[in-house]
């Protein structure tokens, strides 16, 4: 668990944060406990067939390029031009933002959709490089995937969100959450205050999955929580990527924070087992950065709910 820093507990950010989750709460409370029909009525269902289109995607891109998309090499390079192709003929803003680790050019794509209050910003993010060994399509194809195709449903329902949305693939997470920490360090402090809630998804479909939802922001966190009590999923808080990955750099900046994760080398447990089915013993992602973690390595059925509820808290909490 990340220490809070002396900055967030300053009065001005204090009052901003507390004004921020005031700006939250009616959006929560206008959907209690049937949360899932009020807001899954508007969100729509992310087909998962057009998630697993972009991870076969990313699957190609590492195979033509040394068999991995990692920072610095051309994979990743090539995983940025896909990403930032669908977007750009969806209508969104794009933008690369480049940085430096290690002596090579990283990239961050940011994208924003067109609308909405500036002042308030909902924003969902997610790794786009893998580590050298593989192609990384649950670490992190997953919630790269998962993130285009809600962004690329934004666009085909031409929502029209009171918050604004922007979305964000991150470069060099694997290397210590470089290209976060360099976009967030890079932003005015004025428009970090701007970001109503960043919401992360670094690996949502590992092929044992557990589901788990971090316990940051508390809004964020419900938010996802009445999502899977709607499907009658269990969650359990997530503990294992904890200050590991990129809402790290959100929250270090005193901005709200949430996300889903499916498991990575932890083994579930037999309780486990039994509310989530799978393998008990057995780590929740066999592959986690290893050469193995290609297409096969992938559970549908957590793949599509992930999906499903990132979309549902990204039309949730900017309506
Ligand atoms: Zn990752």
């Amino acid at each position: 668990m990340t220490t809070p820093t002396t900055t967030r507990t300053t009065p001005a950010l204090a009052i901003a944060a507390g004004l921020l989750a005031t700006l939250l709460v009616p959006a929560a409370q206008a959907v209690p406990a049937d949360a899932g029909t009020a807001a899954a009525a508007v969100a729509p269902d992310i087909p998962v067939a057009n998630v697993k289109a972009h991870l076969n995607q990313f699957s190609t891109i590492a195979a033509n390029n040394g068999g991995n998309r990692a920072h610095g090499r051309p994979g990743y390079k090539a995983s940025i031009d896909y990403v930032k192709g669908k977007l750009d003929a969806a209508g969104f803003t794009t933008s690369v933002q480049q940085f430096t680790s290690n002596g090579a050019t990283g990239y961050n794509l940011i994208a924003d959709w067109p609308g909405g209050d500036p002042n308030r910003v909902v924003f969902a993010g997610a790794h786009l490089d893998s580590v050298t060994s593989g192609a990384g399509i649950n670490d992190n194809g997953s919630g790269s995937a998962g993130i285009l195709e809600t962004a690329l449903a934004v666009s085909r329902a031409q929502y029209k969100p009171a918050k604004h949305l922007r979305f964000a693939w991150w470069g060099a997470e694997e290397l210590g959450i470089v290209g976060s920490k360099h976009y967030v360090a890079n932003l005015p402090r004025t428009e970090r205050s701007k970001i109503a809630g960043y919401l992360n998804f670094d690996m949502i479909g590992s092929p044992n999955p557990g589901y788990f939802v971090y316990d940051d922001d508390p809004t964020i966190e419900k938010t996802f929580k009445d999502y899977f009590a709607g499907l009658g999923v269990p969650t359990e808080i997530e503990t294992e990527g904890d200050g590991r990955s990129d809402h790290a750099s959100f929250k270090n900046a005193g901005i709200p924070v949430g996300g889903l994760f499916t498991g990575a080398s932890t083994r579930k447990t037999a309780a486990q087992a039994r509310k989530w089915g799978g393998t008990s013993g057995q780590a929740f992602d066999r592959c986690y950065h290893s050469s193995c973690d290609t297409t096969a390595n992938i559970n549908e059925t957590a793949l599509n709910r992930n999906s499903d509820a990132a979309a549902y808290a990204v039309w949730a909490l900017s309506s």
